[in-house]
C-alpha cells in the first residue's frame, strides 16, 4: 500500500507520521511518500491533501503541474481524503474568500464550502466530535476551519457541529474541516487506509 501526502504546503509532515503510525498499528505493509510531481501519483492507492493555506496550495498544484493527475485518478477511483485547506480544494463551490483569493477548486465533490467560517473569535479550537462510520468523541482540531455549507450529489454528511457540515465523503472522496493528523488519535487515518484496502 503506497499512500501519497501533497507535500507543496501545510502541514505534510504530521499527515505522513499520522499515516506512518497507522499503518503500524494496524499491521500493514506500506509506504508513505511526499508527492511533489505528477509521475508519483499514478503509484499511489491514496492520496492526502494537506490543510495549509487553500489559495497557495491550489497555485502551487498548478505550478508543480499536478492538478490534471489528481483529477485523473480521482476519477479512477484512487482514494482522497482532504483536511481543513485540502477539504476547501475538493469542493465545487467556494463563498466569496475563496473566490476573492483566485483559488482553483478541484471541485471532485459536490459541495460548497465558506473559508475561514468559525470567525474570529473562534479562529481556533478544539472540539469532540462524532464521525459516521469513524467514531464518536474523535479530538477536532480546527484552526481558521471551513465549513461545508452544503453536499448534494452523492455527497454524505459524515458529521455536524451544531448545524454545520464538518465531514462529508463521496465514494472514494473524504472531506474533513479539521485536522484529524494534529491529535495521536488514529482513526481517521484508519479509515482511510482501510478504504485502500
Ligand atoms: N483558513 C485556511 C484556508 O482558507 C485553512 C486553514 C487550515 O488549513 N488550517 O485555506
Amino acid at each position: 500500500m503506497k499512500v501519497g501526502v501533497l507535500a507543496v504546503q501545510g502541514a505534510v509532515v504530521e499527515h505522513m507520521e499520522s499515516t506512518e503510525k497507522t499503518m503500524d498499528e494496524l499491521g500493514l505493509d506500506g509506504e508513505v511518500v511526499r508527492i511533489r510531481k505528477r509521475g508519483s501519483i499514478p503509484d499511489c492507492d491514496g492520496l492526502i491533501i494537506p490543510g495549509g493555506e487553500s489559495s497557495t496550495i491550489s497555485r502551487l498544484i498548478d505550478k508543480f503541474g499536478l492538478r490534471e493527475k489528481i483529477l485523473e485518478e480521482a476519477e479512477e477511483g484512487m482514494q482522497i481524503m482532504g483536511t481543513c485547506a485540502g477539504s476547501i480544494l475538493l469542493a465545487s463551490e467556494g463563498d466569496e474568500a475563496v473566490e476573492r483569493s483566485d483559488t482553483k477548486l478541484l471541485k471532485l465533490m459536490d459541495m460548497s464550502v465558506e473559508r475561514n467560517a468559525f470567525g474570529r473569535q473562534k479562529k481556533s479550537f478544539e472540539k469532540q466530535v462524532d464521525l459516521d462510520g469513524i467514531g464518536r468523541e474523535f479530538p477536532g482540531v480546527f484552526i481558521r476551519a471551513p465549513a461545508i455549507t452544503g453536499c448534494g450529489n452523492g455527497c454524505r454528511v459524515l458529521s455536524k457541529l451544531e448545524d454545520t457540515i464538518i465531514a462529508a465523503e463521496d465514494e472514494n472522496k473524504l472531506a474533513m474541516v479539521f485536522h484529524p493528523e494534529l491529535t495521536g488519535d488514529t482513526r481517521v487515518h484508519e479509515y482511510f487506509l482501510e478504504k485502500m484496502k
